[in-house]
Parts: structure tokens; C-alpha cells; sequence
């Protein structure tokens, strides 16, 4: 008798949906399963919210540009896929951040932790915090700690151990950086646990994240880089995956428009499956397993005739965009001995953050060039994401002269809108997430889940997601 393969669809061909299929394909096979992989994604082209540009020398990411070090999943992947030669690591002369304050420059101090100060000495003489943040920011050693588990706005965390100073100048700039987010809103749980776990283990922040500092994670003086990407940009991951799953069938140009379960009699001749995919062409794909990897609210509209999609309908999503300039050399009087800065709330400019991504990552440019990479909007600040080209690169122009003295006019700007692109996980996140994989589990058996908007928003944690989902699956056939 032969073998009736088992038939997936994967609904969006972003990471989370390429590397879904790299997985399932691994793993089913590994449990003795043969899957049919349809791989379907609306726009023409595959890699959702990564996509590199090369031009005129320059690699321009014009979504992510570069990953975490130390979550290996992405690197262990790469190898997996031959790219190992292809990574690069941030410049090593090129490790200062500076912030903001009160319209300049100052490099963020030594020893700090995702924004937790951990080396006293560099904080104290720090002109980012008034000495009246800084004693408040002492009382984190003695004040008595937070008991309860349950989840909290991350804000409040900080506000509360290091007062709002410290929230306000360095670590929301630092965090809501990965999250174009409001900090007194997203969730604890969902995006630094360990916040609250070191609240509760050591009494204090600063304590806790001394203790279990490693050295990679400072901002000064690390052997190892904290970030990687690729030499001809994160795109080479895409297109690596795009190859390795010839045997996929991977569709373009055409969208999810419903999910259905087959109760009813399967008609004569077709093989039985559990669900129908409706594509907006009016095709229709059977299938056995769904892996659904879109944004959360296109997702809800596929999964809410069946199961409570209010997770994922609490979860906004703000609109950003990136402005990158090119610039001659010689134009720029401006030092760059770092790799960007990073713009408090409260300084009230255009740009939330500036990369300078020709001295962090020496492959992106030309030596007699400068690339810079400027991002718009945030939570609650997302209306000039949709200006007009020229007057948004006018704003950020007038941010680049007046905080770093550039005149100079760019060869060129290229500017990306990623509208409704960061997903802000709400308080009661983790929590509400369980709650719907139970329910899907229970309703639509086989229909998982997961991306960005779920379980972490960097594209390592999509890569995990993709793979811990899939090995699960195999497992339970
Ligand atoms: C500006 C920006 C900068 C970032 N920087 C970094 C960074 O430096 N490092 C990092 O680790 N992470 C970064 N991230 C996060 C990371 O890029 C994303 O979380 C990750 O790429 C999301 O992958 P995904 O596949 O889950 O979602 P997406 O990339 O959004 O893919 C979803 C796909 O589904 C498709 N789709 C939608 N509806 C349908 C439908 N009905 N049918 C079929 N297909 C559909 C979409 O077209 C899309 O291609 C950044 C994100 C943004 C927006």
C-alpha cells in the first residue's frame, strides 16, 4: 500500500512561515511521515519583514538588520543551511551607544544591562540620569521587593526598583528600541522575565543582574559580538531557505482567506483531511495540519469562526519606518566611534533611534561612504510613519543637523514603511496565548499557531517558535 503523505499548509511565507516548513520537513520525516509542504503567502515575495537591498555597494536592510548572538537557534539554522562562512560580527571599535539628553550625546555608561546598571562607578559620573535619579536609583538596594508573579507592565518594574528617571533616559530608549513600544503598557512576562525573576531572587535589580551578569551582555568591553547578521545582508537567510525547500511548494501572490473543517463527507476521490484552506484566487487546499504564521490580526479574522480570538486581538501593532541615508565621506564632519543612539520620549524628535550602520557593520558601505539608518515612530507617535518620502526625510534631516551637525545632502535615501509591524504584547499576554492554543488544540486539533505576535518578536524567537512547534507536532503524530 503506498503511503498517503500528510499534507501542511503554512499560512504566511515570512521566517516564522519558511523556517515552519524547513522544520516540519525535518522533523515529520524524522517521525516516519512524508509532508506535502504548500507554503502560502500573500505578497510576491518571500521573507515577510526582511528584505535586503544592494545597491551601488551598499547592503541595505530595509526590515531587521541583524540578530541577537546569543540565542544560537538562528546561527544553528544558518550553519544548517551552509551560510556559516557568510556571518559577520558588529565592528569591534565600534561598541559606544550614546543617548540623548536634553538635545546631545551622551555614550551610555559602562556595565549596563539591557539597560540595569551593573557597574556603579560609569552610572554615577553618567550625565544621562541628575543626581537625584541616581540616589533614587540606589534605592533599588533597599527597597522591599515585589512578591507576586503575576504579570505587570515592564515599566513599572523599572519605575519602581530605579525610579522614573532611569526608566525615562536609558531604559526605555534601550528596551522600547526592539519594540517601538509603550513601556508602561507591554507585558513583563512576555518580553524580560527575568526582570521579575531577579526582583524576587536577589530584592534588588541592580543586585541581580550583577550577579548574573556574563560578559557578552555589557555594552563595554565584550570579546564577543552581541550581534550577527550576514555579509550580503539577512536576505541571504531567505534565500537560503527559499532553496533548500525546492521540494516545498511555495505560492506567492495569493493570500489566506479562510480556514474550514471538513466534518462533512469527504466528496469521492479526494483523500480524506481534516481542514480546507480557501485561498482569495477561490482555490481550495486540503489539509491536515495548518501552521498559521500571519499577524495576529489577520490570523483572528482566519481563526475566529472557530475558537475566542480575543489573545490576539489584544495585541496592537505599530506602524515604524526606516529612513537609510547614504552620504559621501569627505561630506560628513561628524566622529562616529559607536554604533548609534538612541532618542528618550521626551526629547520630543522625529527619529526614535539612529544606527550608523557603516561603523557598526563594516560590509554594509564603501570605505569613502556613510550609511546611517534611521527609524520613525513608536507607540503613540506613529503619524509621520505615513508622510510623503520627501517630508519625511526632511524630518529626519533636521534630527541628523541638529543632533549630529549633518548638512551634508544624501546620494540617496531609501525609506521603508512597515506599517502595523510591531506587535505590543499586552499585559496578561503569556497567559491569553495559552488560553487559545488550548482552545485551538481542543477545536481545531492539528492548527498551530505562532510568529512574532506570540511568543517574541525577534527573528530568532520566530525561528524557535517554527521549531518547537513543528518538533512537537511530529512527536504527537
Ligand atoms: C522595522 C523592524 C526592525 C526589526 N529589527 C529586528 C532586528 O534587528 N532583529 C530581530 O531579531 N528582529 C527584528 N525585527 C523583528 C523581526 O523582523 C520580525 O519579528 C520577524 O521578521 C517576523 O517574522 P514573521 O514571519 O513572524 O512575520 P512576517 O515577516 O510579518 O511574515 C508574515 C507573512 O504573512 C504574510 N501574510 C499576511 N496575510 C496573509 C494571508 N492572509 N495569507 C498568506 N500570507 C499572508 C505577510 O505578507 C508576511 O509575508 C524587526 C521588525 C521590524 C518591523
Amino acid at each position: 500500500m503506498t503511503e498517503v503523505p500528510r499534507r501542511i499548509v503554512i499560512v504566511g511565507g515570512g521566517l516564522s512561515g519558511l523556517s515552519a516548513a524547513y522544520y516540519v520537513r525535518k522533523y515529520y520525516r524524522e517521525a516516519g511521515v512524508t509532508p506535502e509542504i504548500v507554503i502560502v503567502e500573500k505578497e510576491a515575495r518571500l521573507g515577510g519583514k526582511i528584505e535586503t537591498l544592494e545597491k551601488e555597494g551598499f547592503v541595505i536592510e530595509k526590515g531587521p538588520d541583524s540578530y541577537l548572538a546569543r540565542k544560537s537557534v538562528m546561527t544553528e539554522l544558518a550553519k544548517e543551511l551552509g551560510l556559516e562562512q557568510e556571518l559577520v560580527t558588529t565592528n569591534p571599535n565600534a561598541k559606544k551607544t550614546y543617548i540623548l539628553q536634553k538635545g546631545k550625546l551622551h555614550p551610555m555608561p559602562a556595565g549596563l544591562v539591557l539597560g540595569v546598571p551593573t557597574e556603579l562607578r560609569p552610572f554615577l559620573r553618567s550625565g544621562l540620569v541628575s543626581l537625584g535619579g541616581k540616589l533614587r536609583a540606589m534605592m533599588d538596594f533597599v527597597l522591599p521587593p515585589r512578591r507576586s508573579k503575576d504579570d505587570e507592565p515592564l515599566g513599572e518594574l523599572i519605575e519602581r526598583r530605579l525610579g522614573s528617571e532611569v526608566l525615562e533616559n536609558i531604559t526605555e530608549p534601550l528596551l522600547a528600541g526592539i519594540y517601538a513600544g509603550d513601556m508602561r503598557k507591554i507585558s513583563l512576562q512576555a518580553t524580560f522575565p527575568q526582570f521579575g525573576e531577579v526582583e524576587r531572587k536577589y530584592g534588588s535589580l541592580i543586585r541581580g543582574m550583577t550577579t548574573g551578569r556574563k560578559p557578552a551582555e555589557t555594552h563595554t568591553g565584550t570579546k564577543k559580538s552581541a550581534f550577527l547578521t550576514f555579509r550580503r545582508g539577512l536576505g541571504s537567510l531567505v534565500n537560503a531557505l527559499i532553496r533548500d525547500l525546492h521540494d516545498v511548494e511555495q505560492r506567492t501572490g495569493t493570500a489566506v482567506s479562510a480556514i474550514k473543517r471538513l466534518d462533512a463527507a469527504v466528496p469521492a476521490g479526494m483523500p480524506a483531511s481534516r481542514y480546507a484552506v480557501e485561498l482569495d484566487s477561490g482555490e481550495v487546499l486540503p489539509a491536515d495540519d495548518i501552521y498559521v504564521t500571519v499577524q495576529n490580526f489577520i490570523a483572528a479574522d482566519l481563526l475566529r469562526p472557530h475558537v475566542d480570538v480575543s489573545a490576539l486581538d489584544r495585541v496592537n501593532y505599530v506602524s515604524v519606518a526606516n529612513v537609510v541615508l547614504a552620504f559621501e565621506k569627505k561630506d560628513i564632519v561628524s566622529e562616529y566611534d559607536g554604533s548609534g543612539f538612541l532618542v528618550p520620549r521626551k526629547e520630543n524628535r522625529n527619529i526614535t533611534a539612529s544606527t550608523w550602520t557603516s561603523t557598526k557593520w563594516l560590509h554594509t558601505s564603501p570605505d569613502d561612504k556613510v550609511l546611517l539608518r534611521c527609524y520613525v515612530g513608536r507607540a503613540g507617535d506613529e503619524q509621520n510613519v505615513a508622510l510623503p518620502d520627501d517630508a519625511l526625510t526632511e524630518l529626519v534631516r533636521k534630527d541628523l543637523r541638529e543632533i549630529m551637525g549633518i548638512t551634508a545632502t544624501p546620494k540617496f535615501a531609501e525609506i521603508t514603511r512597515l506599517k502595523s509591524s510591531m506587535p505590543q504584547y499586552p499585559v496578561g499576554h503569556m497567559q491569553n496565548i495559552a488560553a487559545l492554543r488550548g482552545e485551538l488544540s481542543q477545536k481545531l486539533p492539528g492548527v498551530y499557531a505562532f510568529g512574532a505576535g506570540y511568543d517574541g518578536i525577534g527573528m530568532p524567537d520566530c525561528i524557535k517558535q517554527a521549531k518547537e512547534t513543528a518538533e512537537a507536532a511530529a512527536h504527537a503524530l
